[in-house]
């Protein structure tokens, strides 16, 4: 990965990480003040412009499991980018595969930049539930 690709991932997670922490002071301002109509959402055109729809949908999906680990998921994608091993899928390196090998997919890491594990490391993951 280029470093221009990692910048680029960078400032999605960023933008990721705000529009979440956005939306989680909006849903307490809501229960605060009972419900008030006309209320925007801050970020979502800018996420528009960035992202693909799949994209999107994918992260409305995780949004609805937790946006508290998708926060914590998010902080650690970051450390990654910052410790050199962004894009690598984690369980890959613990089993000893060369860093050319534990390449998590580009189109992975588009529709879910805070991915830890490979397709396939995800796959066997979910499997062994
Ligand atoms: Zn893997």
């Amino acid at each position: 990965m280029t470093a221009k690709e990692l910048e680029t991932f960078r400032s999605l997670l960023k933008l990721l990480r705000g529009r979440l922490r956005g939306d989680v002071e909006q849903l307490q301002e809501e229960a605060f003040s009972g419900s008030e109509a006309g209320n925007e959402h801050r970020s979502s055109n800018h996420l528009a412009e960035l992202g693909s729809d799949a994209w999107d949908l994918e992260f409305s999906l995780q949004l609805v499991e937790s946006d508290q680990s998708v926060l914590e998921e998010i902080a650690h994608a970051l450390e990654k980018i910052d410790s050199g091993t962004f894009g690598l899928c984690e369980t890959c390196v613990e089993n000893g595969r060369s860093s050319t090998k534990a390449k998590i997919a580009k189109a992975r890491l588009q529709a879910i930049p805070y991915a830890r594990n490979c397709i396939d490391c995800e796959r066997l993951k979910e499997d062994g539930r």
